[in-house]
């Protein structure tokens, strides 16, 4: 047989108007222009088969079957015939907007029409509502975006949209990091070793500055594709001279307050950097393994009060330590105890166990001390450790007295190493029974907790280890040996040799790592700045209390993460920084910096930049009152930890800007800017003005592959965003455009780690062309509406009226999404409405009001007034999340909108958000429960059709007449009296999409009994029979409803009595206005 005319002209191009007139209530699709009828079977095949994916269907979507069927079941009848007469009557869809977004094209046209306009600034001027600020966190200027950056800005281009679109006047001024080692290494690595060599602080400084700002450019203009809406003229950098000199001056308010302070202390080290590291700069990867050691020190003499104690174990007594850093032992100090704990004097002998049945046997090796137990040894260890040592060193420990911690205190033992006398000191809680002995070996130079006993106990800070991680000379024989390599196996060697090690074993644990260049780092004592975060915890507490945290868990994470916190390292060993405006005396190193001399450098700073500090003279830098001693001092090298220059920018950019306020509103970042951003600005804030940079913090999770793993370019699994938006290639990987990666992060909740892959984007897209269609169906029907036409809300039909409540309590949930910044209550909001309530429903009944109803009939004027309504409300609520497609629309609407003061509202952000309409929310109960059950049975009278066609009794459910019984009289009555009411729109036939409905009075008779397709709905106590037959009469040529009246009229004997009067009064229409 011929194929479908249609498909066939189709294929070719050569749609003509008159055949997609005849095909109209086939394809269920938007017909219009020529553009147009290509894409049918995309919007009605997809819409319907994407709602199967999403579990979201209403049987309504299988009656897509309806096209197929009826264009061959046409075709075999002969077209010609049925397609001319009545073709112009009918109301076609009509529009210019594409269903294909073209997003390649179509976005960068939208952004340049915002952009030509200054559509951001036009709508920040219009609005005279509060003031929002969102403070940009700065990402680092060094390589491109990557998902972590896009789910960022994405998320506060929503958040700053839907406050535009409520009246609130926005200022965001977007930011970026620029200091910093990642971007001074890479400056070095471009270069070679010659030109190295010749590099000064000042070239180096030059070409990083070039670097940084060359990458911000980059990240710039891809943010600018993602539809980021940000005062991107007056964007913030930490290199800006103004923004160094605001620095300078929250780091000189610091000092003045006591904040500030130098000290040698074990610090955070990076022998691969060799510099100084935060907390936020350090990673614990896994699977580390360190050699782990059990010493014995000797012990040499008692304490007044463990004399009686211990005497009588002299001289064989020794303090068994473990330790998983062997070169810290030259630094040893003490060895320190837990005064609540049981130790043990204990006396060793060789286990009956032969050595191999040591648990773990292998990996431990035997120390000489144990090859060789000859004569008495007693160890003291903790009493409850007893067991477990035993085994480990497989000797055995017999107990020989027990006694507090406190009994040993001030107890001496002889230092390994140097042979001097070192003693016994009582430390805090850290000390336990969870590894090692109990007793734990302190070098104040080498730990925090080691240092905070030192400090206790007036203990020597020693740290013979310089910036490379190797011993210095004081360590003696170890002199020059790298403390990570050579210089551990020489100290184990060592120790062994002197007989001191019980056993060695290979010991995992958590490490820490320098996160640049990936090697473990060491704590080592150096003089460094300290902010005393000591001095001024209560107040951060205190403020973290005060701040809305959002997800509520991160409150405690900050909490918890600030009050442990030490003193912050700020000063750090490189070039590419700020610098630390401080000066040495030459020969008595005392540090010069006075609220003067850090003004005198900030005003310097501010009109030259930093650079000043390495290319003037001290002379030049000090203020004049030091002109003439200028020549005793030096300038510090050490520039700031850049976690103080972004944490200045609350500072630079909130309290320097137009517009802007302090505090924010809201900062908004990643969950690892708990230790980062987020505290480095609350402390700098707290240590100055008292009160925390924001009053509100959202923290998002990671982006991670399909699979839940982390991206990384070894597995291959790295999703970039502009791949994303651009595409590779039309298969593998299409270009979805920026709205679909935005719709993307609406979906997600943020609030833990979220995952993107190819799977994920092709469901999205999918969302995103259900939408478009959405607003495709809404804009191409209203291509004549007017808002004159409006039928105001009294007389509309009761569809239409339940469609507005659906409506406006739809809008009320998505923004409640928006303010609790719950996005992916959104998506799924919006999701449900367009394919549930609009697609399967109110818009697959509309057709039959809007094509062939009447141009200018009640009717569909009445639903043009409801349909203009979801246009307008729709497009604005997606704005702030799919602002490209909103944006489209509105360029495409077929009618102005106006706003309040008579103007016409050119862009959709001009629009505003939706007014209220709580008249349609006003809606009966009773009515509200009536349309429920109407739902609930057309669905089940799909299924009913379905079943129809299937046994090809009917094509199309034109072709089908439905009998109801309710066996509840309440219910029974009213949807009589709806099927009744005197509109034509809330027929129950028209609601079915059925030629005719007939509510019988019983179902006894024998004539129900030939029914031959029956189905049933059961809504608590009331159950609704449902019976089908093929439609009574004749179809009608130009709607093809089926009716008895087809036939009656003598002008017009292939028309329905509803076709008839629509005809008749166009016809009178047209001749009036000839007349
Ligand atoms: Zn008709």
């Amino acid at each position: 047989m011929d194929p479908s005319p249609l498909l066939r002209f189709a294929a070719r191009g050569e749609v003509k108007l008159a055949l997609r007139a005849s095909s109209r209530l086939r394809n269920h699709g938007l017909i219009g222009t020529t553009v147009f009828v290509r894409h049918i079977p995309l919007f009605s095949r997809d819409y319907c088969s994407n709602a199967t994916s999403n579990g979201l269907l209403g049987s309504a979507s299988k009656r897509r079957a309806r096209g197929p069927v009826m264009a061959a079941k046409k075709a075999s009848e002969g077209v010609k015939k049925e397609v001319g007469k009545y073709k112009h009557t009918i109301d076609l869809p009509k529009t210019s907007f594409g269903m294909r977004a073209n997003s390649n094209i179509r976005e960068p046209e939208l952004q340049k029409l915002w952009d030509d306009n200054d559509v951001f600034s036009r709508v920040i001027d219009s609005n005279n509502g509060e003031t929002f600020i969102l403070h940009d966190g700065p990402p680092y200027a060094n390589g491109s975006l990557h998902m972590g950056h896009a789910l960022n800005k994405i998320l506060k281009d929503i958040i700053n949209r839907f406050k535009l679109l409520l009246n609130y006047k926005i200022y965001y001024v977007p930011g970026w990091d620029c200091h910093g080692l990642p971007i001074e290494l890479k400056v070095l690595q471009s270069m070679d070793q010659d030109a190295r060599r010749e590099l000064t602080p000042i070239k180096l400084r030059k070409k990083a500055s070039k670097f940084a700002k060359d990458t911000v450019k980059l990240q710039m203009k891809s943010f600018k594709r993602l539809g980021v809406w940000a005062d991107w003229r007056n964007s913030y950098l930490t290199l800006d001279p103004e923004y160094e000199a605001s620095q300078i001056e929250v780091f000189g308010q610091m000092i003045m307050r006591g904040h500030i302070y130098r000290g040698r202390k074990p610090v955070h080290w990076s022998p691969s950097s060799r510099t100084a590291l935060a907390e936020a700069e350090l990673e614990y990867p896994e699977g580390h393994i360190s050699r782990s050691i059990y010493v014995v020190f000797k012990l040499i003499s008692t304490s007044p009060s463990s004399d009686d104690l211990l005497k009588e174990f002299l001289p064989d007594l020794s303090l068994a330590i473990w330790t998983t850093t062997p070169w810290t032992i030259p630094a040893n100090a003490a060895v320190a105890l837990n005064a609540e704990l049981q130790y043990a004097v204990t006396e060793v002998s060789s286990s009956p166990q032969e050595t191999s049945a040591i648990p773990g046997g292998r990996e431990i090796k035997m120390g000489n001390v144990l090859k060789d137990i000859q004569g008495k040894k007693f160890v003291i260890v903790a009493s409850e450790l007893v067991p477990t040592l035993e085994s480990k060193w497989g000797v055995k420990l017999a107990i020989k007295k027990k006694f507090p911690g406190s009994a040993l205190e001030n107890c001496r033992y002889i230092h390994p190493v140097y042979m001097k006398e070192c003693p016994v000191v009582i430390g805090g809680d850290y000390i336990t029974t969870e590894s090692g002995t109990g007793l734990v070996h302190t070098a104040p130079g080498h730990g925090q907790e080691d240092y905070a006993t030192g400090l206790k106990y007036g203990l020597p800070i020693f740290s013979p280890v310089d910036d490379s991680g190797k011993f210095t000379k004081e360590a003696g024989p170890f002199s020059g040996l790298d403390v990570l390599g050579d210089g551990n196996t020489a100290v184990v060697k060592y120790l062994d040799e002197k007989s001191s090690i019980l056993i060695e074993e290979p010991y995992k644990h958590k490490y820490p790592y320098d996160w640049r260049t990936k090697k473990p780092t060491i704590f080592r004592a150096t003089e460094q700045w300290f902010a005393s975060v000591e001095g001024f915890r209560p107040a951060v507490m205190d403020a973290i209390n005060q701040v809305k945290w959002i997800p509520s868990q991160a409150e405690n994470r900050i909490s918890s993460m600030t009050s442990s916190r030490s003193d912050w390292c700020i000063s750090r060993q490189r070039t590419w920084g700020v610098p630390i405006p401080v000066f040495y005396h030459v020969k008595t190193k005392e540090p010069l910096i006075t609220e003067e001399t850090i003004n005198h450098v900030k005003g310097i700073i501010s009109k030259k930049g930093a650079d000043a500090w390495w290319y003037m003279s001290v002379d030049e830098l000090l203020p004049e009152a030091y002109s003439a001693k200028s020549s005793e001092y030096q300038k510090g090298t050490d520039t700031m930890d850049v976690w103080f220059d972004s944490g200045s920018s609350w500072a630079s950019v909130l309290g320097n800007k137009d517009g802007l306020h302090f505090p924010a509103d809201l900062y908004l970042e990643g969950t690892d800017q708990h230790r980062g951003w987020f505290q480095s600005s609350l402390l700098t804030s707290i240590a100055t003005k008292g009160v925390a940079p924001y009053s509100r913090v959202i923290t998002h999770g990671f982006v991670l592959d399909e699979k839940g793993l982390k991206m990384s370019k070894s597995l291959g699994n790295v999703v970039d965003p502009d791949m994303v938006i651009e595409g590779k290639n039309s298969k593998d990987s299409p270009g979805y455009g920026a709205d679909v990666l935005r719709l993307w992060v609406s979906s997600v909740d943020y609030t833990s780690d979220v995952l993107i892959g190819s799977q994920v984007l092709r469901q999205i897209s999918d969302m995103y062309r259900k939408l478009r269609g959405t607003l495709r169906y809404l804009l191409s029907n209203l291509h004549d509406w007017k808002s004159e036409y409006n039928v105001p809300y009294n007389e509309l039909p009761m569809i239409d009226k339940f469609a507005l409540f659906q409506l406006e309590n739809t809008i009320n949930s998505i923004k409640d999404g928006y303010e609790s910044y719950q996005f992916y209550k959104i998506f799924q909001i919006i999701q449900r409405f367009t394919i549930v309530d609009l697609s399967n429903f109110y818009f697959d009944v509309a057709k039959d009001r809007l094509y062939v109803g009447g141009s200018e009939s009640y009717i569909r004027r009445s639903c043009q007034t409801v349909l203009a309504s979801h246009l307008l409300s729709i497009v604005r609520v997606i704005a702030p999340i799919l602002p490209h497609l909103a944006e489209d629309a509105w360029q495409h609407l077929p009618f102005q909108y106006f706003l309040n003061d008579g103007s016409v509202a050119e862009f959709v952000f001009e629009s505003r958000w939706p007014n209220e309409n709580k008249v349609w929310l006003m809606m009966p109960v009773e009515d509200i429960d009536l349309w429920g059950k109407i739902l609930g049975l057309r669905t089940e009278v799909n299924k009913v059709l379905e079943n129809a066609r299937t046994g090809k009794l009917i094509g199309s459910s034109l072709e089908a007449k439905i009998y109801l019984h309710i066996s509840d009289a309440a219910t029974s009555s009213k949807l009589g009296e709806l099927h009744a009411s005197s509109n034509d729109a809330d027929a129950l036939h028209r609601i079915f999409i059925t030629s005719q409905v007939e509510i019988l009075p019983s179902i006894d008779s024998k004539e129900v009994e030939s029914i031959p397709y029956t189905g049933q709905y059961v809504h608590g106590e009331s159950t609704i029979w449902i019976g089908l037959s093929r439609a009574d009469g004749l179809k009608c040529e130009r709607c093809w409803n089926y009716s008895h009246k087809v036939g009656s009229f003598t002008d017009h004997p292939t028309l329905c009595s509803r076709c008839f009067e629509v005809i008749n009064f166009q016809s009178n229409s047209a001749m009036a206005s000839i007349g």
